[in-house]
């Protein structure tokens, strides 16, 4: 398995205009890096990086750049724009792809046709139907913002522009996936990737044997509800592992963790190998205006190999398991392992169906 980076995540600001009520970010205050976005020059500085890097032999697919929170990157529109603006300019046969994991509030049909006209692909965070949703995903007066995403969603459909679902997968979501479903197939959407609520209370969370659960029954709702065009991207990333293509990113919404090898976030102007990792001193792998081949490097310092896989007995068809969750005391990969192969013997079944 190569240890090229191929997804950087970048958190430009944390700062939001929604308080939603599971948010880990806002959890941890004291883990927070602070409300100083990254301006326009420093975005670019880290973008120059990343092209300079995706330039090395070991890099064998485009990157990824995905702009993130602990914090709504729409509110650092203008300088994520300008940035990214800057590179297309500068370096036009660039290899980066960009995308940006939004709560979709403030997008307008100008920012739209901007993010057209550079080459964005906007997910929405949304959470189901508003009975879901706003359980959850409220503004900072405690009102729910079902309306308003729901409002910047049909904007992105009147422009054109596919539009990509990402849900937290919360003890509430998980206990009303036949409703979620259903609003799901109403709705029509082509893409949902879910994101297992962690790092919050235990009474809120969701453990690993419920998160391989639900994983379960959402495969079975796709089916029963016969949604065939509907991509969910956790159960895709399954999919291609099984393939023997695992993506090297994150077990939250891909198959395999790629924490500091693969997978690296940009927390304003510090680098950590994933987001669950911010504010923890020991994990910090550097600053947003080092060269990025440091990072791993430092990684493997950090872990060995035990982050990349190469541990046999970390390994399984899907790539390595979450490194935070191996290094719980109550760590078991019996309920991944239950999954892939439920879930591997279920795709040889659907393969020969007619
Ligand atoms: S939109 Fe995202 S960053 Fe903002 S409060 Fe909600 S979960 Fe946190
Ligand atoms: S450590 Fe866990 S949460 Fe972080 S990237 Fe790996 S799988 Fe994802």
């Amino acid at each position: 398995m190569s240890d090229a980076i191929e997804r950087v995540c970048l958190s430009v600001n944390s700062v939001c205009n929604l308080k939603c009520n599971y948010c880990y970010f806002f959890a941890k205050p004291e883990g927070l890096p602070g409300p100083a976005s990254l301006t326009a020059e420093e975005i670019g500085t880290i973008l120059d990086n990343i092209h300079r890097y995706s330039l090395r032999p070991e890099v064998d697919k485009r990157i990824k750049i995905n702009f993130v929170g602990s914090g709504e990157p729409l509110l650092s529109w203008t300088a994520i724009r300008t940035a990214v603006e800057q590179l297309h300019a500068t370096t036009p046969g660039h290899r980066l792809r960009f995308y940006m994991v939004t709560n979709g509030l403030l997008l307008t049909d100008t920012i739209i046709a901007e993010m057209k006209a550079i080459g964005l692909s906007p997910s929405v965070s949304l959470d189901g139907p508003a009975s879901l949703h706003d359980h959850a995903r409220v503004r900072h007066n405690g009102r729910g913002s079902h309306a308003g995403v729901m409002r910047g969603i049909a904007r992105l459909r009147a422009a054109g522009v596919p539009v990509a679902i990402n849900t937290t997968l919360g003890r509430n979501v998980v206990n009303h996936l036949e409703e979620y479903f259903q609003f799901i197939a109403e709705q029509g959407f082509e893409k949902v990737i879910f994101d297992r609520l962690v790092d919050v209370p235990d009474d809120v969370a969701v453990s690993t044997p419920e998160f391989y659960r639900a994983l379960r029954r959402i495969a079975e709702l796709k089916e029963a509800y016969g949604l065939t065009r509907l991509e969910i991207g956790n159960l895709e990333a399954y999919r291609r592992a099984i393939a023997g293509k695992p993506d090297r990113v994150c077990t939250m919404f891909g198959s395999t963790c790629g924490a500091g090898f693969n997978n690296i976030i940009y927390m304003q102007r510090d680098v950590y190998p994933c987001g669950r990792m911010f504010g923890q001193e020991r994990w910090k792998l550097g600053r947003f205006d080092e060269p990025l081949e440091r990072f791993p490097e430092r990684m493997r310092a950090l872990v060995g190999q035990q982050g990349c896989g190469s541990c046999a007995s970390q390994q399984s068809v899907a790539g390595p398991d979450c490194l935070i969750e191996r290094e719980r005391p109550d760590y078991s990969s019996e309920p991944r392992k239950a999954f892939i192969q439920w879930f591997t013997e279920r795709s040889k079944v659907s393969e020969r169906l007619p």
